[in-house]
This record gives structure tokens, sequence and C-alpha cells, in this order.
């Protein structure tokens, strides 16, 4: 099974793919499959706001089916959120994602777009998401959208009209969508974006509807559907050997991070979309009444009749003959003054004469990275494998300006290589996703260069333009500068030709607390961009810290090699929290900047730079207790945060608790989900109970209400249900409704104030009712809905203590949030109180 999966994947990608920068090879049926959609004059955008959202079906039979050019702009990059196949997390993540949307994309013919949107987590309502992403610049970037690529037609993914039903990104992305709808066409609307761009009227827009909206299938059945326009997205394509929802779920297979992968459909499905605004169809037709064909734009009537014709006629087995009429109305089409239809058509048509030529043109760079300064050496290939007559008349580096004028003919299946050296300029951009330079806000990237709003990636530094004499005529074609190499195991590679500073630095810890004055060693690790780098680093810190020495000499070698240096970091004796950052000085330039590589098979190799930085925090943190077993759940780094403010966190498999096992640990935690995924943990209830009744305490982290990983009694000792209560606003208000509970007071005074600087969120998944045994220490609700007090309850069992929280300290402890910590010190020094007051440490 698995091998057929492998194989059916390597087909697709060699016969649709461009990604991971490698070159498409398409066969005579799928270069016909181009000729069509060229010949297709038509724009459909889907609007949806996270990588996942969309649906792949319909994005694959608008592209392949009605052979439109398809767009799918996802609001956000999908920062929040989980990773199955890495340790991506935040921007990382949203990196990874943006790659795993344009290998789909790849698959299915469509194309990405992104807003300025940042995915912040989970969001309720629209109003708190259109709050925190700054709508007016969602909602500019989304007009920006619409006037750049004119859809005709425009499909929300969501419903614009059931705000709270989803997640408020969701029901966001429509909501702007029809404010866009009708914006794009006004002149006061963002009018600065007009110098750039042009006013544009989309005809109609659509919901993506299903029976799902109608409760049930048999309800759908009985619906009006005289708004509902249906289409077959089972339809098969004898031209690419595929039937779209074949198409479609490779596409979405792609969605890897997302755990996406999955087996293929075949077969009749039906699609609907509920016409919303605009013009309404008057047939089953999406495009109704829009005219798609060539002679929708002035002077484009010469160009269709020419391509028609070489559709009709077109030849599998010599498609070069067509090049002499390809190259004519490509002619014609330069004439054509619509300059969005002019431009978007001649790629195309230019893409088409690569193809019917067998024209394989190249530029790739010996080394996967360079440095501005340093000297690049790109290999040229060129290979013309039809019997047409053309001229490689100039290579052109489009970012070095060094320029080759071979003025060669290339003839029938004859290779051509090149060479052309050249020193990187000084002042050539890095590699990195262009949303990440600058330091946003919570909710919203920023991006001060208006032309690269919404481009999936930051465009290649070098482009290497070939200009070709074809039939009498220059035609340029442009290909990125790439990195062509092979590894033994893997064979033929291209990776993107990245541009990188001389020197990068890394602190691994990304929090580092400090419980007590004691001095750490906290180490640098610096790596180099090229070779033989020599300078010195320092550690930039707030005020009050020491660090020792002032800084380090280095000297690197070899290009890629990576030395560590340590610094002495002593931290003030009062509270105090800021970044440490690392400056290394090479000659008279300054560098600060850590380098992330992401690596996976299914997308190209992305570089991201990051300012080089962990955060300090000195906290005055009184502790009782030392070893802690924790029970591990779906994965967290609650283990490591304890440790950092000295505690001894042993990491327990339940399958080995016996009776008696756990006397000898201060407190048993378990880690976030673990009655989700660890189905030993139904068998060992019993024991973690006794164990309690002793005189232990177990702490026990978030749980999915109802998604037990096996059947067992209850959660805890006494009755508990949980509920899917959350509260996602991290400054919403928090009262102290136990404040004499030991929780509050024991060893660390806790006060509102430390419920300050929370990350992403309060908590989650809250115990909705529980026995009265229980007792809340606080309440905490998200705005204009009644507050829960069910994120901390505590216990007393037998001689021990049983706490329950949906706290998200699994986000907070990592983040290096200080009032987080205390709350979690106390919850692991509750009941020692009485008994080991004499004992208690500090730090
Ligand atoms: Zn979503």
């Amino acid at each position: 099974m698995k091998h057929f999966w492998v194989h059916f994947l390597f087909i697709l990608l060699i016969s649709f793919n461009s990604f991971a920068q490698k070159p498409d090879k398409p066969t005579t049926s799928e270069i016909y499959h181009h000729l069509q959609k060229l010949n297709f004059l038509g724009t459909a955008l889907y609007v949806a706001a996270h990588p996942d959202d969309e649906n792949t079906n319909l994005i694959s039979y608008l592209s392949n089916h009605e052979h439109a050019h398809t767009v799918y702009l996802s609001m956000t990059r999908g920062d929040g959120g989980q990773n199955l196949i890495g340790s991506e997390l935040r921007e990382l993540l949203g990196v990874l994602r943006t790659e795993e949307l344009l290998a789909a994309r790849n698959i299915d013919g469509g194309e990405q777009r992104f807003t300025r949107a940042n995915d912040f987590g989970f969001s309720k309502h629209p109003n708190e998401t259109l709050k925190i992403w700054d709508k007016d610049k969602v909602l500019s970037d989304m007009v920006w959208a619409i006037r750049n690529i004119k859809p005709d037609v425009i499909i929300n993914r969501f419903d614009h009209r059931t705000p709270g039903s989803t997640h408020g990104h969701h029901t966001s992305s429509a909501i702007l969508s029809m404010e866009a709808f009708d914006l794009a066409n006004d002149a006061s609307a963002y009018p600065e974006q007009l110098k750039s761009t042009s006013l544009w009227q989309p005809k109609r827009v659509f919901f993506n509807t299903s029976w799902w909206f109608y409760g049930s299938q048999e309800n759908f059945e009985k619906a009006d559907k005289s708004n509902l326009v249906k289409m077959d997205v089972g339809a098969y394509y004898p031209d690419l050997g595929l039937s779209n929802n074949e198409i479609a779920a490779m596409a979405r297979s792609q969605h890897l991070c997302q755990g996406f992968g999955r087996l293929t459909d075949r077969g009749s499905s039906d699609e609907y979309v509920e016409f919303l605004k605009g013009d309404k169809p008057t047939n089953n037709d999406l495009f109704a009444g829009i005219n798609t064909t060539w002679s929708r734009v002035k002077g484009g009537e010469a160009v269709g009749e020419i391509l028609y014709k070489v559709q009709d006629n077109f030849d599998f087995r010599d498609p070069s003959k067509h090049l002499p009429d390809l190259v004519k109305a490509y002619q014609l089409l330069q004439k054509v003054e619509d300059d969005h239809w002019r431009t978007l058509k001649s790629e195309e048509l230019k893409n088409l004469i690569l193809e019917c030529a067998g024209l394989y043109l190249e530029a790739s760079s010996e080394s996967g990275t360079t440095t501005p300064g340093s000297a690049a050496k790109i290999r040229i290939e060129t290979i013309n494998r039809s019997a047409q007559n053309i001229t490689l008349k100039e290579i052109d580096i489009i970012g070095a300006s060094s320029k080759l004028t071979p003025n060669t003919a290339l003839s029938n299946n004859e290779e051509k290589n090149f060479e052309i050296s050249f020193t990187v300029p000084e002042n050539t951009n890095y590699t990195s996703p262009y949303w990440l330079n600058e330091v946003g806000t919570l909710g919203t990237y920023t991006v001060n260069d208006q032309s690269l709003i919404g481009k999936p990636e930051t465009p290649a530094a070098f482009v290497a333009r070939f200009v070709l004499n074809l039939a009498g005529t220059d035609i340029a074609f442009d290909k990125p500068v790439v990195h062509r190499f092979s590894k033994p195991d893997k064979g033929e590679l291209y990776e993107p030709f990245a541009v990188l500073p001389e020197a990068t630095s890394k602190i691994d810890e990304k929090v580092l607390i400090f419980a007590t004055d004691a001095t750490k060693d906290i180490q640098v690790k610096v790596r180099a961009g090229k070779d033989d780098v020599a300078g010195k680093v320092a550690l930039d810190h707030p005020t009050g810290w020491t660090v020792t020495p002032a800084n380090i000499p280095f000297n690197i070698p070899q290009k890629g090699q990576e030395v560590t240096v340590t610094f002495k970091v002593t931290p003030p004796h009062t509270d105090s929290e800021g970044k440490i950052s690392p400056v290394i000085t090479i000659g008279n330039k300054k560098y600060g900047k850590e380098l992330v590589e992401i690596n996976y098979d299914h997308i190209p190799r992305q570089s991201i730079l990051l300012p080089s930085e962990a955060k300090v925090v000195r906290m005055d943190i009184q502790k009782s207790g030392e070893h802690i077993a924790y029970i591990m759940g779906a994965g967290d780094m609650v283990p490591e945060s304890l440790e950092q403010i000295g505690y001894q966190v042993h990491i327990i498999d339940p399958n080995d608790i016996q009776k008696g096992s756990l006397d000898k640990y201060d407190a048993v935690v378990v880690g976030i989900r673990a009655y989700n995924v660890v189905e030993a943990l139904k068998f060992k209830q019993p024991l973690l109970f006794e164990y309690v009744k002793n005189g232990g305490t177990m702490i026990v982290q978030y749980n999915t209400a109802g998604r037990w990983a096996s059947q067992f009694e209850n959660i805890a000792p006494y009755d508990l249900t949980l509920s899917n209560d959350r509260v996602t606003d991290e400054n919403s208000e928090v009262k102290i409704v136990a404040p004499g509970n030991a929780l509050m007071n024991y060893p660390n005074n806790i006060q509102k104030s430390d419920f300050d600087g929370w990350v992403q969120e309060r908590g989650l998944y809250f115990p909705k009712a529980w026995s009265s045994e229980f007792i809340p220490v606080i309440s905490m609700g998200d705005e204009g809905e009644s507050p829960s007090e069910g994120s901390l309850l505590v216990a007393p069992y037998g001689e021990g203590h049983y706490i329950y929280t949906g706290l998200s300290f699994f986000r907070e402890l990592p983040a290096g949030v200080s009032g987080a910590y205390k709350l979690f010190a106390n919850m692991l020094s509750v009941g020692k109180s009485e008994v080991k007051k004499e004992s208690n440490v500090k730090g």
C-alpha cells in the first residue's frame, strides 16, 4: 500500500509540479491542458482563513475543469496551532504551512495569496478577531488582492451571516470578503493602492455551502436550491489520467504538518455554492454571462483566432510545430492594451512556448547559500529539443547586473552550457520570509513594501533572464537562480539559492529563568555564512544584569561551521525581566540574527532570519518540595520549565506505577491531554488516587472533554465534569475568589498582577460542574461572557490534595510568565505549608 502511494505521488509530482524549485517537465497532454487554460479568460477567487480551510475539490475543479485562473486567498499563514511533523511553532509554523499551501496549489493548479493577518490563536467571535487583526489593514489587503487578481467570481468558504458559530477568523474572512466586494471598485477606498493597481468590480460572490449547514442530508434534499449553483467535482480528466477529486486529495495531502495525508476519492460528487451578491447567474454556471473568451479584451480576438486553432489542431506528437503560431499570438498579445490580461496571459503563453519547444533553461548556483560581497558562480544550462530555429541571444542575471551575450543558435537536442560569475552586491537583501522582517503586532504582520503584500514568498534574490529569438521575435524568459545538487540516497535535488549574513548566532534556550541570585553559564552558538569568518561576540542585556566577559573572539574556518562561546550571566537581586541578545562584530559590521532552517521532503528548504535573543527572567520564587513525577500527555514543555526553577522532574511511564511507587515524590503532575491519549492511565487511576489519599499532591492539567483514550470512572477522586469553556483573551480580568486559600498564599503570595503578561489565552476546557469537595480559587471570563470558576479547582482527598486546572501553564511557563511560575510552585507546594514550613527552601 505504501509503495503504491509513494509511486503515485511521484507520478503526480513530475507531471504537475514545479515546487521545491524543480522544473516542470510536462507531457503533451499536460501541455494541451495548459493550452486550454490559456484560452479561458476568467478568474475565481476562493477566500478562507487558514491553510487547510480551502476546499481543494472546488479549487481543482475551477482550475482544471473550468480552466479558470484560480486563486486561494488565505487570510493567515496558520501560525497558531499544532505541528504533527516537527518542532516548528508560531511564525515558523506559518512558514511551513505557507510552503505546504504552495505545494498544494502546485498540484491543483491554483495560485496562492495571503493578507497580513496573523493566526494569533483561537478566537470565539469575529468582533474579537477583527479587533486583534487590525481590520482596516486586513480589509485593505483584501481589496488589494481583488484589485490585483481581478476575479470574476468570489467564493467564500465560510458564512458571513453566522458569527460565533465557528472560529472567529473563519467568519471574519467572509465578512471582509463581502465588504471588499463593494470597496474594490470604489476609488475613495484605499486610494493609495491605485498608484500601482486599478479598480475592479467582481461580478458575483458565493458562499461554499453544503448539506451540513442544513442540519441533515434529508433537509438539504428538500431545501429550495434556486440560489445554489451545483458542480460535479468528481469529473474525470482523461488528458491528465486523473479524477478531479484525486487531484484535490493529493493537494490536500500536502498539509502534512496538520496530519492531512489521506486516501484519494473518485467518482461523481456534487458541490454547491450559494449566490450572495452581485449579478445572479441565470444557469448552473459560475461564470454565466461573463465573456471568458479572448474577445473579452480589446485586441484579444486576433490572439484567440490563432490560439483556438492551435487548440483545435493540437499535434500531440510534435507540439513544436505550433511554435510559429504561438510566437505570432505572443506578438499580437503584446499589443493588447489591457495590462492585466496582457501580463497574465503573456506568462502563460511564454510557458507554453517553452513546453512546446522542449526548451530547458536553468540557472543554478554551485552552492546553496551566499553572503553579500561573496563571489557566486552560476551554471547555465540551455537546450532546444525541437527542430525550430531558436537563438540564445542573452542571459542577464537580474539582481547582480551580470550579463552574457552568447548570440548562438540552439540546435536540436544539443545542450549548451555557460557559466556566469559575479560578486553578490553588498545591498542584496537576505533571503528570509519578508513578513517576518519587521516586528508585527499579535494580529498583523508589518510589511512596509506594498508590492510584497499578498505574495506567498519573498521573491528570489537573483533571476536569470534568457532572451531567445524564436521565429524572428525576441522573447525574454525569467527563471529564478536555484541550487541544484544530488545526494546518493535521494537523487537530484533543488533548493532555493539563499543570501544569508556572514555570521548568525543562537541561544538554544529561548527563556531562562533565574530563581536565585546565582550566576548561570549561557552558551551562544555562532555560525559562519562563508569561509574564514573572524570577529567577536558580545551579549546585550537589560540594566541591572551582569555579563562577563564583555566580548569573546571567534574564528571559523569553514562556511556552515558553528562554534559555541560561553558567557556568565548574573541577575539582579530583585524581580526583573528582559532580553539578552548576542551581537556579532566582524570588521565594522554588526550581525544580530539567528538562522533557522526548515527542511522537509515535501517543501523547498526555507531559511528564516529572526532576531537572535532569549528572554531572561529573575523571579523571586519560593518553593517547597523537590522531586516531581511527571506523566506526559500529548506533549508539553512543563518539565523543562519546572527544572529551570530548581525542581527535579522525573518523567515516569504510567505503566510502571506500582503500589507505593509514587510515595517518594513531592507531587505527581499529569501533562496536557494525558487522559485523551494515554490508555494506561485508566488502570493506574486507583493507584494515583491512593497516592493522594496517603498525603500526595496530584495536579492534572487540561484534557479535552469527552475524547478519552479509554473508559474510566472519573478523572478526579470526586465528581468533575469538563466542558468546552475556554477563556481566549490572555488579558481578561481574573478575580481571586478564595483569597485565603493556600494556593494564593503559600509559599508565594499571588496578586492580581501575577495574571499580567500571560500569552495567547488563559485556559481551556474548564470544568463546568464539580462536587462540593472542590474549592474554586479564581474566576475569569472573556468579554461579554459570564465568568467561569472552573479554571483552578483544589480538593483535599485523604491526607493529600487533588488539583485540576485548565489554565494554560503549558504555554505560560515556556514563555517565562513569572506569575504562572509562582502559581505552579504554589500548586506543587499545597499541603506542605504546615508540615514543612521549617524546610521551606528559597529558590
Ligand atoms: Zn480554519
